[in-house]
């Protein structure tokens, strides 16, 4: 198994090592490859990303890096850009996850993946209380984030499902739900993307198995789609968390997960 983990975030914004830290700690666990995928700047909520100046420092960083460690781990340079983030000039970046962290509603962005206090409250000021509605929402808005920057990588596809194990706030097998992300499966395939099979969640304790949920991921594969496993990484300790054991689960489904090469 090619060990690589193409999501991972330092203390650039929310991590917890630098980003030399987390290449020497890719270079520990045996990795060939290392994708840094900071948080875009994000100017309507600047609690996790990069601000412009450090967006500079960031890349500066990373490129002498890539020249430091090249006769022992490939590294790239890329960003988790969310779908509401300016885009960065071309070129700037190797790679792009693309990736819906909100959900907007005339000026009011609803939160993703902090909590389903915020889908319950989005819910009711603009949905008339029905979630299935900020679902559907936020699935077309997956299309969007990946299309608008021609990402490489559809960053955590069902994320809106992060707290289910936690606190469960809709039913994954309700028709609507399954609809609005197949809808997205139907824009996204064609577009020959791959598609990050993340235990991010696991690694931090909310979620018990990754993201996407295994009927998404069945369908992903069923379809054609490419899946790579990654980290969502925010400490060197996590690099590549369970890969192993989770590419053993996988291929016990009857698929095959594909390795970073795929990407370029
Ligand atoms: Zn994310
Ligand atoms: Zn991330």
């Amino acid at each position: 198994m090619i060990l690589a983990d193409f999501h991972t975030h330092t203390n650039y914004c929310d991590g917890k090592n630098t980003p030399e830290e987390m290449v020497l700690g890719a270079i520990e666990r045996g990795m060939e490859a290392i994708g840094f995928t900071e948080h875009s700047y994000t100017p309507f909520d600047s609690r996790y990303c990069l601000t412009q100046e450090k967006t500079k420092q960031y890349i500066e960083d990373v490129r002498g890096l890539q020249q430091k460690y090249a006769d022992r781990i490939k590294i790239y340079c890329g960003l988790e850009l969310d779908s509401y983030a300016p885009i960065p000039a071309a070129g700037t970046f190797d790679f792009y996850i693309g990736s819906v962290h909100y959900v907007k509603f005339g000026e009011d962005y609803v939160v993703m993946d902090e909590g389903n206090d915020n889908l319950r409250r989005g819910a009711e000021l603009h949905c008339g209380g029905d979630i299935y509605c900020i679902a559907e929402a936020y699935f077309e808005r997956v299309v969007e984030a990946v299309r608008r920057c021609d990402a490489a990588i559809v960053g955590h596809f069902d994320v809106i499902s992060k707290f289910q194990e936690l606190d469960p706030i809709f039913d994954e097998n309700h028709p609507r739900y399954k609809a609005a992300w197949r809808k997205t499966l139907d824009a996204l395939i064609p577009m020959n993307k791959v598609f990050e099979v993340n235990v991010g969640a696991i690694s931090r304790g909310k979620r018990t198995t990754p993201y996407p949920s295994s009927p998404i991921l069945q369908e992903i594969w069923e379809r054609g789609g490419k899946l790579l496993l990654t980290g969502d990484t925010h400490q060197k300790e996590n690099l590549c968390f369970q890969f192993e054991h989770w590419a053993e689960e996988i291929g016990k489904m009857g698929i095959e997960l594909r390795d970073y090469t795929v990407m370029f």
